[in-house]
């Protein structure tokens, strides 16, 4: 293990040979960098989802080289000319973050990540609603703000699946955040070697549904982009897929969405399907839409009638299972509640 400025930096989680690599905020895998020398460790993060992916740990204000423990910061002044100032001191630390953010976030860019989850609330790592307080510091603070190094994130990866470990408590953002990692994952091994424009047909095929659970008109944008694939230049197509691929996905798929996708798949079943079967299956999905039933019930169902029948088409489609089954993140059994410490705390770190 190797220190930098007191951030572990050896990745942690899932064995070293796993490809899925998550940047994070120290202090959520229970490394001691907050101000007052304490954690935030995040149960979700290090108990669930390490499993499957390696955690790359970054600590904005330990790697400027703040100490700890140390002097608490917020941010102030207006929309333009926020600040990140040392609370009792008022020193201002704004160009030194954001130099390093900038820095820091092109070194991440070569680091092969699928997604970053960040500390809510904190001035260098909230990606929204962190308190700013007016010029000067005093007075009421607005619920404005983003840390300094969140918004260099967002401004430099914006295809990046990015979330707070806060919003992640709850279950549909959770399976939302899960998704998209997953899906990059999917999209940079497609790409990360020589790549033909049949491979990527082939890809887009097996994400059609996923796809349109998410957001039919940009599955349509898409498909037009293909029509057109072999009179563009291999970087720019793959530039406007990854670019049109990760921001469908980022739309939340719905009930009423996610409906029409399984009505659609039960067309590819037509044939085959019996009757009987075919009620039962549209009686699922209709307890499904109502709330009744989870995803994974008539999931489950339609994927076993697509094997039964050997529908091959339907049996590739990434929809039927995003993201490992071991994440619960389809059976509200396994993903109500009790997820992250800290999860009510209203202050952040400051
Ligand atoms: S929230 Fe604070 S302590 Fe946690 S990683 Fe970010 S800067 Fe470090």
């Amino acid at each position: 293990m190797t220190e930098t400025s007191g951030v572990s930096e050896q990745v942690q989680g899932a064995s070293a040979d796993e490809e899925i690599r998550i940047g994070i905020s120290a202090c959520l895998l229970g490394q001691e960098v907050r101000f007052d020398g304490g954690h935030k460790r995040d149960r979700f993060a290090t108990e669930t989802l390490s499993k499957f992916v390696q955690f790359v740990p970054v600590c904005p204000e330990m790697e400027i080289g703040l100490g700890t423990p140390r002097e608490t910061l917020h941010l102030e002044g207006e929309e333009n000319a926020i600040q990140l100032v040392t609370t009792r001191t008022r020193r201002s630390l704004t160009d030194t973050m954001n130099r390093w953010a900038q820095s820091r976030v092109e070194q991440l860019e070569r680091s092969d990540l699928c997604g970053f989850i960040l500390k809510k609330d904190s001035p260098s790592c909230g990606m929204a609603r962190v308190r700013l307080f007016p010029s000067g510091g005093q007075g009421v603070p607005s619920r404005e703000g983003v840390g300094l190094f969140a918004r260099a994130l967002m401004e430099q990866q914006p295809s990046l699946p990015i979330e707070e470990e806060g919003r992640l408590q709850d279950p549909k953002l959770r399976e939302h955040f899960c998704e998209r990692v997953f899906a990059y994952r999917r999209l940079k091994t497609l790409f990360a070697g020589a790549w033909e424009i049949g491979g990527l047909l082939a890809f887009h095929a097996r994400e059609e549904l996923l796809l349109r659970a998410h957001d039919p008109v940009g599955l349509v944008e898409l498909d037009r982009l293909l029509a057109c694939a072999r009179g563009l230049e291999e970087e720019e197509l793959e530039r406007r897929y990854r670019e049109g691929f990760m921001a469908s996905l980022r739309r939340p798929a719905t009930r009423g969405t996610v409906t029409s996708v399984l009505q659609h798949a039960i067309r590819s079943l037509a044939d085959p399907l019996d009757e009987d079967s075919r009620q039962e299956l549209l009686a699922r999905i209709a307890e499904y839409r109502r709330g009744i039933i989870p995803l994974l019930i008539p999931v489950t169902l339609l994927a076993h009638h697509a094997r039964q029948h050997r529908i091959e088409r339907l049996l590739g489609q990434t929809f039927l299972e995003p993201h490992p089954r071991e994440l619960l993140l389809r059976d509200p059994v396994g993903s109500e509640g009790g997820f992250g410490e800290g999860a009510a705390e209203e202050e952040g770190d400051p």
